[in-house]
């Protein structure tokens, strides 16, 4: 099983150890690790990508108990040092994040989140009912987003029976595996694009400043 160092540690360089390398494909190498830094796809956050002593980690799958990193070249058993490409590291833990304030903001009016999608550019929280919501408008949770925003400040991070709850200042944290900002200021400008109500769920999108 691969120690999921990322999950405790904001650290985007380490030393590891290749465990195994089996070719999958074209030019594509499944390799685990004794220890990861790289965030796997999950919980709407995409994969984290940077190199495996070099080699490009295309992208990181959670596979049952296993952490299998995609490369484009295979890697020898054996020592290895892990470096995490921090620009894309850094929007994607924005965007995650952002998905935290808008799904508080959402609670304000009586919907609680039950999926997100923090791909850049695809930025969307989809909400139910915990009735009776009130009708959201762009600009009333654009508001209310910014507001936590700026309430929030430091990470806060604790262990909740065998969660990890994450929040910000005295803002509700949430049981989350995602990666989060260490100050809720870093997520920047939270802009609304959509609001939609349909059959009882609603749907916001949100962009960032990239
Ligand atoms: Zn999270």
């Amino acid at each position: 099983m691969t120690e999921k160092t990322y999950f405790a540690s904001d650290a985007l360089e380490m030393d590891s150890q290749v465990t195994s390398c089996v070719p999958a494909g074209e030019d594509r190498f499944h390799v685990t690790l004794s220890a990861t830094l790289f965030h796997p796809q999950g919980g709407g956050q995409p994969s984290d990508r940077g190199t495996i002593n070099g080699v490009a980690m295309l992208q990181a799958v959670q596979d049952g108990d296993r952490l299998i990193h995609i490369t484009d070249a295979p890697l020898a058993i054996g020592p290895a040092h892990l470096q995490v490409d921090a620009a894309l590291r850094a929007l994607h833990t924005r965007y995650h994040s952002a998905g935290h304030i808008i799904g508080l903001a959402g609670e304000k009016f009586g919907w609680l989140g039950v999926k997100g999608n923090h791909k850049p550019g695809e930025g969307r929280i989809v909400f139910e009912a915990a009735a009776p919501a009130a009708p959201v408008t762009i600009e009333a949770i654009g508001a209310e987003a910014a507001a936590l925003a700026q309430r929030g400040g430091s990470r806060v991070m604790y262990e909740a029976e065998g969660k990890r709850m994450v929040s910000w200042g005295d803002l509700k944290p949430y049981a989350c595996g995602g990666t989060h900002v260490q100050n809720s200021a870093e997520i920047g400008a939270i802009r609304i694009l959509k609001v939609k109500e349909k059959k009882g769920q609603l749907s916001v999108q949100y962009e960032l400043d990239s």
